[in-house]
Protein backbone atom coordinates (compact mmCIF):
# COMPACT_ATOMS: atom_id res chain seq x y z
CA UNK A 1 0.00 0.00 0.00
CA UNK A 2 1.51 3.19 -0.74
CA UNK A 3 1.96 6.21 1.53
CA UNK A 4 0.17 9.37 1.56
CA UNK A 5 3.24 11.19 0.43
CA UNK A 6 4.13 8.74 -2.61
CA UNK A 7 0.01 9.40 -4.27
CA UNK A 8 0.49 13.21 -3.36
CA UNK A 9 3.80 13.15 -5.06
CA UNK A 10 2.07 10.45 -8.04
CA UNK A 11 -0.68 12.94 -8.23
CA UNK A 12 1.23 16.17 -8.44
CA UNK A 13 3.25 14.59 -11.43
CA UNK A 14 -0.03 13.57 -13.36
CA UNK A 15 -1.33 17.49 -13.01
CA UNK A 16 1.48 18.87 -14.01
CA UNK A 17 1.42 16.68 -16.68
CA UNK A 18 -1.39 18.26 -17.60
CA UNK A 19 -4.16 14.95 -17.96
CA UNK A 20 -6.55 16.65 -16.11
CA UNK A 21 -6.46 19.70 -18.23
CA UNK A 22 -8.64 19.58 -21.15
CA UNK A 23 -12.67 19.76 -20.52
CA UNK A 24 -13.44 16.72 -22.61
CA UNK A 25 -11.19 14.57 -20.04
CA UNK A 26 -13.05 16.43 -16.78
CA UNK A 27 -16.65 15.37 -18.54
CA UNK A 28 -15.52 11.81 -19.01
CA UNK A 29 -14.50 11.68 -15.52
CA UNK A 30 -18.11 12.73 -14.55
CA UNK A 31 -19.89 10.57 -16.70
CA UNK A 32 -17.37 7.97 -15.02
CA UNK A 33 -18.46 8.58 -11.50
CA UNK A 34 -22.11 8.82 -12.51
CA UNK A 35 -22.27 5.42 -14.31
CA UNK A 36 -20.22 3.93 -11.07
CA UNK A 37 -22.54 5.30 -8.51
CA UNK A 38 -25.53 3.61 -10.59
CA UNK A 39 -23.56 0.58 -10.52
CA UNK A 40 -22.83 0.35 -7.21
CA UNK A 41 -26.02 1.87 -5.97
CA UNK A 42 -27.52 -0.94 -4.18
CA UNK A 43 -24.20 -1.86 -2.56
CA UNK A 44 -24.19 1.50 -0.84
CA UNK A 45 -27.49 1.70 0.17
CA UNK A 46 -26.89 -0.97 1.82
CA UNK A 47 -23.78 0.19 3.34
CA UNK A 48 -25.23 3.62 4.46
CA UNK A 49 -27.90 1.17 6.23
CA UNK A 50 -25.33 -0.93 7.88
CA UNK A 51 -23.59 2.24 9.45
CA UNK A 52 -26.63 4.12 10.90
CA UNK A 53 -29.91 2.04 9.85
CA UNK A 54 -30.86 5.18 7.26
CA UNK A 55 -33.70 3.57 5.20
CA UNK A 56 -33.03 3.31 1.33
CA UNK A 57 -35.42 6.48 0.53
CA UNK A 58 -33.98 8.57 2.89
CA UNK A 59 -30.38 7.60 0.78
CA UNK A 60 -32.26 7.90 -2.73
CA UNK A 61 -33.75 11.30 -1.49
CA UNK A 62 -31.18 13.46 0.64
CA UNK A 63 -27.74 11.44 -0.69
CA UNK A 64 -27.97 9.69 -4.74
CA UNK A 65 -31.36 12.28 -5.95
CA UNK A 66 -28.89 15.72 -4.90
CA UNK A 67 -25.63 13.80 -6.51
CA UNK A 68 -27.00 13.27 -9.51
CA UNK A 69 -28.33 16.85 -9.64
CA UNK A 70 -24.79 18.50 -9.31
CA UNK A 71 -23.45 15.70 -11.74
CA UNK A 72 -25.66 16.76 -14.39
CA UNK A 73 -25.65 20.65 -13.77
CA UNK A 74 -22.06 20.47 -13.81
CA UNK A 75 -21.51 18.36 -17.40
CA UNK A 76 -24.29 20.97 -18.59
CA UNK A 77 -22.32 24.02 -17.74
CA UNK A 78 -18.67 22.77 -17.37
CA UNK A 79 -17.12 24.56 -20.62
CA UNK A 80 -19.13 27.74 -20.14
CA UNK A 81 -17.93 27.90 -16.11
CA UNK A 82 -14.04 26.79 -17.43
CA UNK A 83 -13.72 28.96 -20.25
CA UNK A 84 -11.21 32.28 -19.73
CA UNK A 85 -13.86 35.16 -19.37
CA UNK A 86 -12.78 38.32 -21.14
CA UNK A 87 -13.51 42.11 -19.34
CA UNK A 88 -13.45 44.82 -20.11
CA UNK A 89 -9.87 46.29 -20.81
CA UNK A 90 -8.61 49.23 -18.06
CA UNK A 91 -8.15 52.53 -20.41
CA UNK A 92 -4.51 52.90 -18.65
CA UNK A 93 -3.62 49.70 -19.81
CA UNK A 94 -4.45 50.67 -23.75
CA UNK A 95 -4.18 48.76 -25.76
CA UNK A 96 -4.89 45.63 -24.02
CA UNK A 97 -7.30 42.76 -23.59
CA UNK A 98 -8.08 41.21 -20.24
CA UNK A 99 -9.13 38.28 -19.41
CA UNK A 100 -9.80 35.82 -16.12
CA UNK A 101 -8.24 31.94 -16.47
CA UNK A 102 -10.09 29.85 -14.19
CA UNK A 103 -6.85 27.72 -13.46
CA UNK A 104 -7.20 24.27 -11.82
CA UNK A 105 -5.52 24.07 -8.14
CA UNK A 106 -3.69 20.80 -8.20
CA UNK A 107 -4.11 18.50 -5.80
CA UNK A 108 -6.74 18.86 -3.31
CA UNK A 109 -7.66 17.22 -0.57
CA UNK A 110 -11.50 16.47 0.32
CA UNK A 111 -11.83 15.76 4.07
CA UNK A 112 -15.75 14.35 5.17
CA UNK A 113 -17.74 13.44 7.88
CA UNK A 114 -20.18 10.34 8.59
CA UNK A 115 -23.50 12.02 8.73
CA UNK A 116 -24.26 12.31 5.13
CA UNK A 117 -21.53 9.97 3.88
CA UNK A 118 -21.84 9.76 0.28
CA UNK A 119 -23.24 13.48 -0.24
CA UNK A 120 -19.88 14.97 1.61
CA UNK A 121 -17.69 13.10 0.03
CA UNK A 122 -19.05 12.96 -3.61
CA UNK A 123 -20.38 16.43 -4.09
CA UNK A 124 -17.07 18.11 -3.52
CA UNK A 125 -15.68 15.94 -5.47
CA UNK A 126 -17.49 16.50 -8.55
CA UNK A 127 -16.96 20.24 -8.15
CA UNK A 128 -12.88 19.43 -7.96
CA UNK A 129 -13.20 17.40 -10.64
CA UNK A 130 -15.05 19.39 -12.86
CA UNK A 131 -12.65 22.12 -12.03
CA UNK A 132 -9.46 20.33 -13.47
CA UNK A 133 -7.85 18.86 -10.17
CA UNK A 134 -6.39 15.83 -8.90
CA UNK A 135 -8.73 14.53 -5.72
CA UNK A 136 -7.39 13.12 -2.78
CA UNK A 137 -10.60 11.94 -0.19
CA UNK A 138 -10.34 10.94 3.29
CA UNK A 139 -13.75 10.10 4.24
CA UNK A 140 -15.54 9.33 7.72
CA UNK A 141 -13.84 6.58 9.52
CA UNK A 142 -17.17 6.38 11.53
CA UNK A 143 -18.93 5.66 8.67
CA UNK A 144 -17.13 2.32 8.13
CA UNK A 145 -19.46 0.60 6.06
CA UNK A 146 -20.09 3.30 3.30
CA UNK A 147 -16.14 4.42 3.32
CA UNK A 148 -15.49 1.37 2.53
CA UNK A 149 -17.10 0.65 -0.33
CA UNK A 150 -16.74 4.30 -1.76
CA UNK A 151 -13.20 3.35 -1.57
CA UNK A 152 -13.71 0.37 -3.49
CA UNK A 153 -15.79 2.54 -6.45
CA UNK A 154 -13.57 5.07 -6.90
CA UNK A 155 -10.35 2.63 -6.98
CA UNK A 156 -12.76 1.09 -9.89
CA UNK A 157 -13.30 3.94 -11.74
CA UNK A 158 -10.13 6.35 -11.34
CA UNK A 159 -6.14 5.91 -11.84
CA UNK A 160 -5.03 6.52 -8.29
CA UNK A 161 -2.63 9.44 -9.72
CA UNK A 162 -5.83 11.34 -10.32
CA UNK A 163 -8.41 10.42 -7.83
CA UNK A 164 -7.69 8.33 -4.41
CA UNK A 165 -9.72 7.55 -1.28
CA UNK A 166 -7.24 7.21 1.63
CA UNK A 167 -9.06 5.76 4.74
CA UNK A 168 -8.04 6.00 8.38
CA UNK A 169 -8.57 7.84 11.77
CA UNK A 170 -7.15 11.14 13.06
CA UNK A 171 -3.60 9.33 13.16
CA UNK A 172 -3.73 8.96 9.35
CA UNK A 173 -5.55 11.88 8.91
CA UNK A 174 -2.54 13.82 10.36
CA UNK A 175 -0.21 11.69 8.72
CA UNK A 176 -2.21 13.07 5.40
CA UNK A 177 -2.02 16.63 6.50
CA UNK A 178 1.62 17.03 6.48
CA UNK A 179 1.97 16.82 2.72
CA UNK A 180 1.45 19.89 0.42
CA UNK A 181 -2.16 20.23 -0.59
CA UNK A 182 -3.47 23.23 -3.34
CA UNK A 183 -6.69 23.28 -1.28
CA UNK A 184 -8.17 21.38 1.57
CA UNK A 185 -12.07 21.09 1.57
CA UNK A 186 -13.34 20.25 5.18
CA UNK A 187 -16.51 19.40 5.92
CA UNK A 188 -17.06 19.10 10.03
CA UNK A 189 -17.39 19.66 13.98
CA UNK A 190 -16.18 22.93 14.19
CA UNK A 191 -13.31 21.80 16.36
CA UNK A 192 -11.84 20.13 14.12
CA UNK A 193 -12.25 22.62 11.42
CA UNK A 194 -9.78 24.97 13.35
CA UNK A 195 -7.47 21.96 13.86
CA UNK A 196 -7.10 22.07 10.17
CA UNK A 197 -6.85 25.89 9.69
CA UNK A 198 -4.40 25.83 11.74
CA UNK A 199 -2.54 22.92 9.55
CA UNK A 200 -3.04 24.73 6.29
CA UNK A 201 -1.72 27.95 7.79
CA UNK A 202 1.52 26.64 7.97
CA UNK A 203 1.55 26.34 4.38
CA UNK A 204 -0.78 28.65 3.46
CA UNK A 205 -3.01 26.12 2.11
CA UNK A 206 -6.30 27.68 0.99
CA UNK A 207 -9.31 26.26 2.98
CA UNK A 208 -12.69 25.31 2.62
CA UNK A 209 -14.10 24.70 6.13
CA UNK A 210 -18.35 23.47 5.97
CA UNK A 211 -18.85 23.43 9.81
CA UNK A 212 -21.67 22.61 12.22
CA UNK A 213 -23.32 24.13 15.46
CA UNK A 214 -26.54 25.90 16.62
CA UNK A 215 -29.50 26.53 13.80
CA UNK A 216 -32.08 28.60 15.70
CA UNK A 217 -35.40 27.95 13.96
CA UNK A 218 -38.00 31.07 15.12
CA UNK A 219 -42.01 30.47 15.05
CA UNK A 220 -43.67 34.31 15.21
CA UNK A 221 -47.70 34.83 15.67
CA UNK A 222 -48.04 35.36 12.46
CA UNK A 223 -47.04 31.57 11.51
CA UNK A 224 -48.87 28.91 9.85
CA UNK A 225 -48.52 26.30 11.98
CA UNK A 226 -49.94 23.16 10.76
CA UNK A 227 -47.36 24.15 7.47
CA UNK A 228 -44.59 24.94 9.68
CA UNK A 229 -44.96 21.52 12.21
CA UNK A 230 -44.78 19.36 9.12
CA UNK A 231 -41.88 21.06 7.53
CA UNK A 232 -39.57 21.13 11.06
CA UNK A 233 -40.55 17.55 11.87
CA UNK A 234 -38.63 16.59 8.15
CA UNK A 235 -36.20 18.76 8.98
CA UNK A 236 -35.16 17.51 12.43
CA UNK A 237 -35.74 13.99 11.92
CA UNK A 238 -34.84 13.14 8.44
CA UNK A 239 -31.03 11.29 9.39
CA UNK A 240 -32.12 11.02 12.69
CA UNK A 241 -31.54 14.80 13.40
CA UNK A 242 -27.84 14.33 12.28
CA UNK A 243 -28.39 16.91 9.92
CA UNK A 244 -25.61 19.95 9.65
CA UNK A 245 -28.79 21.97 8.55
CA UNK A 246 -31.11 20.59 10.66
CA UNK A 247 -33.29 22.88 13.21
CA UNK A 248 -31.21 22.77 16.39
CA UNK A 249 -34.09 24.59 18.69
CA UNK A 250 -37.39 26.20 18.32
CA UNK A 251 -37.32 29.55 19.75
CA UNK A 252 -41.04 30.47 19.36
CA UNK A 253 -43.48 33.15 20.60
CA UNK A 254 -44.83 32.47 24.09
CA UNK A 255 -48.34 33.20 23.66
CA UNK A 256 -48.34 30.25 20.60
CA UNK A 257 -46.10 27.86 21.87
CA UNK A 258 -48.63 25.02 23.95
CA UNK A 259 -50.39 25.31 20.86
CA UNK A 260 -47.63 24.25 18.33
CA UNK A 261 -46.21 21.59 20.69
CA UNK A 262 -48.71 19.50 20.83
CA UNK A 263 -49.52 19.80 16.64
CA UNK A 264 -45.72 19.50 16.52
CA UNK A 265 -46.13 15.91 18.85
CA UNK A 266 -49.49 14.85 16.63
CA UNK A 267 -47.18 15.61 13.48
CA UNK A 268 -44.52 13.22 14.97
CA UNK A 269 -46.95 10.39 15.45
CA UNK A 270 -48.10 10.90 12.12
CA UNK A 271 -45.28 10.82 10.14
CA UNK A 272 -43.26 7.75 12.01
CA UNK A 273 -46.43 5.94 14.13
CA UNK A 274 -46.77 5.18 18.07
CA UNK A 275 -44.07 2.52 18.11
CA UNK A 276 -41.58 4.38 15.90
CA UNK A 277 -38.38 1.75 16.98
CA UNK A 278 -39.59 -1.36 14.67
CA UNK A 279 -40.58 2.03 12.08
CA UNK A 280 -37.90 1.20 8.96
CA UNK A 281 -37.98 4.82 8.40
CA UNK A 282 -36.26 6.27 10.90
CA UNK A 283 -32.99 5.88 11.20
CA UNK A 284 -30.42 5.21 14.10
CA UNK A 285 -27.23 7.29 16.54
CA UNK A 286 -24.31 6.71 14.15
CA UNK A 287 -22.45 5.11 17.45
CA UNK A 288 -22.59 4.40 21.19
CA UNK A 289 -20.46 7.34 21.72
CA UNK A 290 -22.91 10.00 20.34
CA UNK A 291 -25.56 7.69 21.86
CA UNK A 292 -24.58 8.49 25.26
CA UNK A 293 -23.89 12.12 24.55
CA UNK A 294 -27.06 13.03 23.23
CA UNK A 295 -29.28 10.73 26.21
CA UNK A 296 -27.85 13.19 28.66
CA UNK A 297 -29.86 15.97 26.82
CA UNK A 298 -32.93 13.80 27.70
CA UNK A 299 -32.94 15.05 31.78
CA UNK A 300 -32.46 18.71 30.32
CA UNK A 301 -35.91 20.40 31.00
CA UNK A 302 -39.05 18.37 30.82
CA UNK A 303 -39.75 15.97 28.13
CA UNK A 304 -42.74 17.03 26.66
CA UNK A 305 -42.95 13.67 24.06
CA UNK A 306 -40.84 11.08 23.23
CA UNK A 307 -37.50 10.38 25.85
CA UNK A 308 -37.55 6.31 24.53
CA UNK A 309 -34.08 5.30 24.21
CA UNK A 310 -32.87 1.48 23.54
CA UNK A 311 -28.77 1.71 24.07
CA UNK A 312 -28.24 -1.67 22.10
CA UNK A 313 -30.00 -0.06 18.94
CA UNK A 314 -28.14 3.16 19.43
CA UNK A 315 -32.35 4.18 19.32
CA UNK A 316 -33.72 7.73 20.16
CA UNK A 317 -37.08 8.05 20.06
CA UNK A 318 -37.95 12.07 18.25
CA UNK A 319 -37.99 13.75 21.42
CA UNK A 320 -39.52 17.62 22.25
CA UNK A 321 -38.39 19.11 25.00
CA UNK A 322 -39.82 21.82 27.03
CA UNK A 323 -38.98 24.19 29.74
CA UNK A 324 -35.46 24.43 28.76
CA UNK A 325 -33.48 27.72 28.95
CA UNK A 326 -30.10 28.70 27.25
CA UNK A 327 -27.92 28.01 30.51
CA UNK A 328 -29.29 24.32 29.77
CA UNK A 329 -26.91 21.71 28.62
CA UNK A 330 -28.49 20.83 25.55
CA UNK A 331 -28.28 24.48 24.76
CA UNK A 332 -23.94 25.12 24.95
CA UNK A 333 -23.61 22.40 21.94
CA UNK A 334 -24.46 21.46 18.78
CA UNK A 335 -27.46 18.64 19.38
CA UNK A 336 -26.92 16.47 16.34
CA UNK A 337 -29.69 14.40 17.23
CA UNK A 338 -33.63 13.78 17.40
CA UNK A 339 -33.83 15.68 20.26
CA UNK A 340 -35.34 19.17 20.05
CA UNK A 341 -35.84 21.76 22.39
CA UNK A 342 -38.14 24.24 22.79
CA UNK A 343 -37.77 27.80 23.91
CA UNK A 344 -39.82 30.93 23.81
CA UNK A 345 -39.03 34.85 23.04
CA UNK A 346 -41.57 37.95 23.88
CA UNK A 347 -40.42 39.83 20.96
CA UNK A 348 -38.22 39.22 18.10
CA UNK A 349 -35.86 42.06 19.24
CA UNK A 350 -34.59 38.99 21.46
CA UNK A 351 -33.83 36.81 18.70
CA UNK A 352 -31.64 39.68 16.72
CA UNK A 353 -29.94 40.31 20.14
CA UNK A 354 -29.17 37.17 20.72
CA UNK A 355 -27.88 36.89 17.23
CA UNK A 356 -25.23 39.59 17.49
CA UNK A 357 -23.86 37.67 20.81
CA UNK A 358 -23.47 34.41 19.67
CA UNK A 359 -21.24 32.68 16.59
CA UNK A 360 -22.99 32.99 13.66
CA UNK A 361 -25.08 29.79 13.02
CA UNK A 362 -24.61 27.54 9.82
CA UNK A 363 -28.49 27.90 9.09
CA UNK A 364 -31.53 30.17 10.36
CA UNK A 365 -35.17 29.65 9.70
CA UNK A 366 -37.79 32.03 10.31
CA UNK A 367 -41.62 31.17 10.49
CA UNK A 368 -43.89 33.87 9.70
CA UNK A 369 -46.17 35.96 7.34
CA UNK A 370 -45.71 38.99 8.64
CA UNK A 371 -43.38 40.81 5.84
CA UNK A 372 -42.14 43.55 7.62
CA UNK A 373 -40.92 41.29 10.82
CA UNK A 374 -39.33 38.97 7.53
CA UNK A 375 -37.53 41.98 6.40
CA UNK A 376 -36.15 42.71 9.86
CA UNK A 377 -34.95 39.41 10.55
CA UNK A 378 -33.46 38.92 6.61
CA UNK A 379 -31.27 42.07 7.19
CA UNK A 380 -30.49 42.37 10.71
CA UNK A 381 -28.91 38.84 11.23
CA UNK A 382 -25.86 37.31 10.56
CA UNK A 383 -25.89 33.39 9.30
CA UNK A 384 -24.78 31.00 6.46
CA UNK A 385 -28.20 30.51 4.80
CA UNK A 386 -31.70 29.55 5.74
CA UNK A 387 -35.41 29.63 5.02
CA UNK A 388 -38.51 31.57 5.05
CA UNK A 389 -41.12 29.51 6.11
CA UNK A 390 -39.18 26.36 5.67
CA UNK A 391 -36.29 24.40 6.99
CA UNK A 392 -32.89 22.62 4.77
CA UNK A 393 -34.38 23.44 1.36
CA UNK A 394 -31.44 25.95 0.63
CA UNK A 395 -29.43 23.05 0.57
CA UNK A 396 -31.33 21.70 -2.46
CA UNK A 397 -31.19 25.00 -5.02
CA UNK A 398 -27.87 24.46 -7.28
CA UNK A 399 -27.97 27.93 -8.28
CA UNK A 400 -27.44 29.45 -4.65
CA UNK A 401 -24.01 29.15 -2.58
CA UNK A 402 -24.09 26.96 0.23
CA UNK A 403 -21.60 27.48 3.28
CA UNK A 404 -21.44 29.06 6.44
CA UNK A 405 -20.15 32.38 8.49
CA UNK A 406 -18.20 32.72 10.80
CA UNK A 407 -17.30 29.99 13.79
CA UNK A 408 -20.13 28.02 10.66
CA UNK A 409 -17.66 27.69 8.17
CA UNK A 410 -15.43 29.63 5.44
CA UNK A 411 -16.43 29.60 1.70
CA UNK A 412 -19.05 27.84 0.17
CA UNK A 413 -19.93 25.46 -2.84
CA UNK A 414 -22.42 23.72 -5.15
CA UNK A 415 -23.20 24.12 -8.52
CA UNK A 416 -21.31 27.47 -10.15
CA UNK A 417 -20.07 28.16 -6.68
CA UNK A 418 -18.43 24.56 -6.43
CA UNK A 419 -17.00 24.95 -9.59
CA UNK A 420 -15.48 28.41 -8.76
CA UNK A 421 -13.95 27.06 -5.24
CA UNK A 422 -11.52 24.45 -7.18
CA UNK A 423 -10.35 27.17 -9.25
CA UNK A 424 -8.28 29.76 -9.43
CA UNK A 425 -9.26 32.89 -10.75
CA UNK A 426 -6.15 34.41 -12.89
CA UNK A 427 -6.55 37.34 -13.98
CA UNK A 428 -4.13 38.01 -17.62
CA UNK A 429 -3.83 41.80 -19.25
CA UNK A 430 -2.77 40.99 -23.16
CA UNK A 431 -0.80 44.17 -24.16
CA UNK A 432 -0.59 45.07 -27.55
CA UNK A 433 2.15 45.97 -29.31
CA UNK A 434 0.91 48.31 -31.66
CA UNK A 435 1.01 51.32 -29.42
CA UNK A 436 2.92 52.32 -26.66
CA UNK A 437 1.63 55.05 -24.10
CA UNK A 438 5.29 56.70 -23.18
CA UNK A 439 3.67 58.80 -20.35
CA UNK A 440 4.17 56.25 -17.81
CA UNK A 441 8.16 55.47 -18.23
CA UNK A 442 10.77 57.89 -16.78
CA UNK A 443 12.21 60.69 -16.96
CA UNK A 444 9.10 61.81 -15.36
CA UNK A 445 9.62 65.93 -15.71
CA UNK A 446 6.22 67.77 -16.73
CA UNK A 447 4.56 64.84 -16.96
CA UNK A 448 2.49 65.80 -14.12
CA UNK A 449 1.00 68.68 -15.78
CA UNK A 450 0.05 65.94 -18.94
CA UNK A 451 -1.41 63.42 -16.10
CA UNK A 452 -3.85 66.40 -14.71
CA UNK A 453 -5.33 67.56 -17.90
CA UNK A 454 -5.85 64.56 -19.80
CA UNK A 455 -5.54 61.45 -17.68
CA UNK A 456 -7.77 62.90 -14.43
CA UNK A 457 -10.57 64.25 -17.04
CA UNK A 458 -10.70 60.43 -18.56
CA UNK A 459 -10.73 58.70 -14.73
CA UNK A 460 -13.42 61.56 -13.09
P1 LIG B 1 -15.57 15.48 12.72
O1 LIG B 1 -15.09 16.88 12.70
O2 LIG B 1 -15.40 14.69 13.95
O3 LIG B 1 -14.90 14.63 11.53
C1 LIG B 1 -14.87 15.07 10.20
C2 LIG B 1 -13.66 14.49 9.49
O4 LIG B 1 -12.49 14.96 10.14
C3 LIG B 1 -13.58 12.96 9.52
O5 LIG B 1 -13.15 12.50 8.26
C4 LIG B 1 -12.55 12.68 10.59
O6 LIG B 1 -11.81 11.51 10.34
C5 LIG B 1 -11.65 13.88 10.50
N1 LIG B 1 -11.02 14.22 11.80
C6 LIG B 1 -11.53 14.02 13.03
N2 LIG B 1 -10.67 14.47 13.97
C7 LIG B 1 -9.59 14.95 13.31
C8 LIG B 1 -8.35 15.53 13.73
N3 LIG B 1 -8.06 15.73 15.01
N4 LIG B 1 -7.48 15.91 12.77
C9 LIG B 1 -7.77 15.73 11.47
N5 LIG B 1 -8.92 15.17 11.02
C10 LIG B 1 -9.81 14.78 11.92
O7 LIG B 1 -17.13 15.56 12.29
P2 LIG B 1 -18.19 14.38 12.20
O8 LIG B 1 -18.53 13.93 13.57
O9 LIG B 1 -17.80 13.39 11.19
O10 LIG B 1 -19.44 15.18 11.59
C11 LIG B 1 -20.32 15.93 12.36
C12 LIG B 1 -20.01 17.40 12.33
O11 LIG B 1 -19.88 17.85 10.99
C13 LIG B 1 -21.11 18.23 12.92
O12 LIG B 1 -20.56 19.29 13.68
C14 LIG B 1 -21.84 18.79 11.73
O13 LIG B 1 -22.54 20.00 11.95
C15 LIG B 1 -20.72 18.99 10.77
N6 LIG B 1 -21.20 18.96 9.40
C16 LIG B 1 -21.18 20.12 8.68
C17 LIG B 1 -21.69 20.13 7.39
C18 LIG B 1 -21.71 21.37 6.55
O14 LIG B 1 -21.97 21.25 5.36
N7 LIG B 1 -21.46 22.55 7.10
C19 LIG B 1 -22.20 18.95 6.85
C20 LIG B 1 -22.19 17.78 7.63
C21 LIG B 1 -21.69 17.81 8.90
Amino acid sequence: MQTPKEIVLKQRCFFYNGNTLSISYRKEALLKLKKSLEKHQDELIQAVYNDFKKSEYEVLLTEFAMLQLEIKNHLKNLYHWAKPQKVRASILNFPSSDFIYKQPYGVVLIISPWNYPLLLALQPMISAIAAGNCVILKPSEISVHTSKVLQKMISETFPQEYISVIQGDVQKTTEILENKFDKIFFTGSTSVGKIIQQKAAETLTPTVLELGGKSPCVINKSANLEIAAKRITFGKFVNAGQTCIAPDFIWIDETIKDKFIAILKQTIIDFYGNEMQPNPDFPRIINQKQFLRLEKYLSDGKIYFGGKTDAVDNYIQPTILDDISFDDAIMQDEIFGPILPILTFKNLAEVIEHNHQNEKPLAMYLFSTNESEIKKFMTQTQFGGGCINDVLSHIINDKVPFGGFGASGLGNYHGKFGFDTFVHFKTIVHRKNWFDFKIKYAPYAKKSQIIKKFLFRFLS
